[in-house]
């Protein structure tokens, strides 16, 4: 492995990324030009976490040598497994999570929650803080949508996930909430991302409107980088040329971020497709693709929902997708 360091680094940094190396059964040897400075790392560089190895301050960039081997540190790595409850998200999983965009009453929540518990999701999602594009627009129920939400899961005993905006709610969150959700446009919410790295809760982060996949590992890697291990990522679409569908589905992301890391990695079909029509579909080519699970936006009357009605399935078409999934996931080599 090669790794190239930036010019006019600190010794300070210098230091802090020796003592980083040294935890490893590596030796190294500085090459200095002119120009640049690359260090050769010699040795299992196996272990080394290649995320994390990037987000020090005196790197400007890493070169595997054996791009492909055996050695590859994350095919060799066991993954990452995080457990909700009796949920596990990771490994052999696929996780469905289910429910409304947002909380919007007592009697809505609890009876989508019902039907999703009773066609088979593992997990309840319902914002209660929502982050929309107008200040006009319904912005969540706030803390009555999170008792709200606390009452839909003493009924059915699901696991509950909802998102964080300010770092205020984390006391809150950390005792209520199951899983953390940090929206698309969070993902780089740094102050936010940097005090979820200090507490012991699950942590969803959904890659950002326009993030390329070396961001969002970057923002995960501040989470992770604070002692808090339990992240999930979720691609739910980026920002592209195309306009047809509210966001362009990146399953390869999927594909990617398994190569890059061992975290568990979701797909959020509705907000990829902003459709209802393509929600079933994706999500089974989520699965096909190796995602460890889905969050999938349901409403029992998307006409009238307060939030994102067009990208909601009704509760029958969830369980016609449920049946297909559990068709599927055995010759995925997935548990549903
Ligand atoms: C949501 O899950 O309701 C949401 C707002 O998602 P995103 O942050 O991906 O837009
Ligand atoms: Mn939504």
């Amino acid at each position: 492995m090669i790794i190239k360091i930036k010019p006019n680094t600190q010794d300070y940094d210098i230091e802090m990324l020796k003592n980083y190396l040294n935890e490893f059964d590596i030796e190294w040897q500085e090459v200095k030009g002119k120009k640049a400075c690359v260090w050769c790392l010699i040795g299992d560089t196996s272990k080394i976490d290649l995320q994390h190895l990037k987000s020090f301050n005196a790197i400007e960039s890493v070169t595997k040598i054996q791009e492909n081997s055996k050695c590859d540190p994350y095919e060799n790595k066991p993954k990452t497994e995080i457990k909700v409850g009796n949920v596990t998200i990771g490994g052999d999983n696929f996780t469905v999570i289910a429910g409304p965009c947002s909380v919007e009453s007592r009697e809505q929540i609890i009876s989508i929650a019902m039907e999703c518990k009773n066609y088979g999701a593992h997990i309840l999602r319902g914002g209660a803080f929502k982050p929309r594009t107008s200040p006009y627009s319904f912005q969540g129920l706030e803390l009555e949508g999170l008792d709200l939400l606390l009452e839909a899961k003493k009924v059915t005993n699901m696991p509950i996930i909802t998102e964080i905006q300010s770092v205020d709610m984390i006391p809150r969150f950390v005792k209520d909430v199951d899983i953390i959700q940090v929206g698309a446009r969070n993902m780089q919410n740094f102050h936010l991302l940097k005090a979820l790295g200090k507490i012991d809760k699950p942590i969803l982060l959904k890659r950002g409107l326009s993030a390329t996949i070396e961001e969002w590992l970057m923002s995960a890697e501040y989470i992770l980088s604070g002692g808090n291990k339990k992240v999930i990522l979720c691609e739910r679409g980026i920002r592209t040329f195309e306009t047809y569908t509210r966001n362009t589905l990146d399953l390869s992301a999927v594909l990617a971020v398994k190569e890059l890391s061992t975290l568990p990695v979701i797909v959020d079909p509705s907000h990829s497709a902003g459709k209802w029509s393509m929600v079933e579909a994706l999500s089974k080519a989520s699965l096909a693709v190796g995602a460890d699970g889905i969050i999938v936006e349901v409403h029992n009357n998307p006409d009238c929902a307060l939030c994102d009605g067009p990208q909601s399935i009704k509760p029958k078409r969830f369980k016609n997708l449920m049946d297909d999934l559990k068709k599927i996931a055995p010759i995925i080599g997935k548990k549903l």
